[in-house]
């Protein structure tokens, strides 16, 4: 958006204000209306005109009893005063994305104002990806800007296929945006290195793709999380009741066999914190991974797994952390998510870039208070994944081409 003319124009920006509210629709956390306000506060500055459309939940998937959409519940107007105050300047709403009611909401414009459209999802054609509802949607601007980097792996209407209706001197990537992008391709594309990976969560099964990709790009991926046991079973281990994906033995060991074949050391945790139960005040002890018997189980890495992984974190000069490393929710088992966290700051204090992002890892830093001292927090979840794993992003590609 740095080289686009925004003087006297109209600019649609598709925004990520899926913002969580309670019962009586207050807004409960407005990072997302705050992510979006550096893009929003430029193109004013820079004699723009904004017009602002968004998703917000899933209207269509939620009807009421009766079938019909939920208006109350789902709809925009609840954040254009808050809005208004964090841009400090009065907000219109239009009762409709799209149309009659939202071209005339767009006429009675005065330069250098802002505009909320209705939620997006309010039309089937949304997310069904409706070419009409994109060239409806594309004639209320001469602009668009695209700063929802969380919903970039959608090809819908307003995140991508509105975007085929501008020319390249009138499309870019809002603040959000570019940064996530970058971010990415700063570890994909251009690591310093030494680059290590590390992977943790629950299931080996969601982050199939993932793992394969990062073999082709990492100097050391670091397993920990629920999914260690699963390649530690693969490895003949005796991994008791933890958490396994036996129909994904197979893969485990054809995974470690590419490490192998590529050069890239694979860590998995030499010991755990195991459990009778899974419960935060279950007994527990220290034991190494592979001799967990009978009904115990594995919910956390264990010290020398936390030195170990530390090591190789604190000697990287490229970090990328998706997963936590235990069940970091239990106090009791959130030591070893909570000591890797705080390597990822130390490295990052010594010069190493690091990016957090693509899973409940982002909520861990948050809860340790550290996201601030890494280089990158994401704030796609699923967007993030898929372009770690490789794939081109529908609402990246519709703008850079
Ligand atoms: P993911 O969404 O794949 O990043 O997985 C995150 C979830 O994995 C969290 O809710 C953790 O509690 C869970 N998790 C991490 N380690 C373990 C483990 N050893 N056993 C069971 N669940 C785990």
């Amino acid at each position: 958006m740095d080289q686009l003319q925004f003087k006297d124009k109209k600019v649609l920006v598709r925004v990520d204000f899926n913002v969580p509210l309670d019962a009586q629709y207050q807004i409960t956390d407005d990072t997302r209306m705050r992510a979006a306000i550096p893009t929003i506060q430029t193109i004013l500055q820079r004699g723009g005109t904004v017009i602002l459309c968004s998703h917000f939940g899933r209207p269509l998937q939620k009807l009421k009893e009766d079938g019909s959409v939920n208006v109350a519940k789902f709809t925009l107007k609840h954040l254009v005063s808050h809005l208004s105050e964090l841009l400090g300047k009065p907000v219109s709403f239009a009762e409709d994305c799209v149309g009659p009611v939202a071209e005339a909401a767009v006429a009675k414009l005065n330069s250098g104002s802002v505009l909320l459209l209705e939620n997006t999802r309010f039309h089937a054609g949304e997310e069904k990806g409706d070419p009409a509802m994109a060239a409806q949607l594309a004639k209320l601007a001469d602009v668009y800007i695209n700063d929802a980097f969380g919903t970039a792996h959608r090809a819908h209407v307003s995140t991508t296929l509105v975007a085929h209706h501008f020319a390249a001197d009138a499309k870019g990537f809002g603040y959000l945006m570019k940064a996530e992008v970058e971010n990415a391709n700063r570890v994909l594309n251009h690591p310093e290195r030494p680059l290590t990976a590390i992977i943790g969560g629950a299931k080996v099964s969601d982050k199939i793709l993932l793992l394969s990709r990062m073999l082709d790009v990492v100097d050391n991926l670091i397993i920990g999380g629920g999914m260690a046991y699963t390649f530690i079973k693969a490895q003949g281990g005796q991994i008791g009741k933890s958490l396994v994906e036996d129909d994904r033995l197979e893969l485990a060991g054809q995974l470690m066999a590419k490490a192998k074949e590529k050069g890239v050391s694979l860590l998995l945790p030499e010991d755990s914190i195991i459990a009778d139960r899974f419960a935060n005040d279950a007994n527990h002890q220290s034991v190494n991974s592979d001799a967990i018997t009978g009904d115990w189980m594995g919910l956390d890495i264990g010290e020398k797994a936390r030195q170990q992984f530390s090591a190789t974190i604190m000697a990287s000069k490229t970090i990328l952390w998706n997963g936590p490393m235990g069940v970091f929710e239990m106090p009791n088992f959130a030591e070893g998510t909570k000591t890797i966290a705080e390597a990822v700051a130390a490295a990052t204090q010594a010069g190493a870039f690091s990016l957090v992002g693509g899973g409940d890892s982002v909520a861990a830093v948050n809860q340790m208070g550290l996201a601030d001292k890494v280089s990158y927090v994401s704030t796609g979840g699923g967007a993030m994944l898929e372009m770690l794993e490789g794939k081109e992003l529908p609402g990246v590609k519709a703008i850079a081409g």
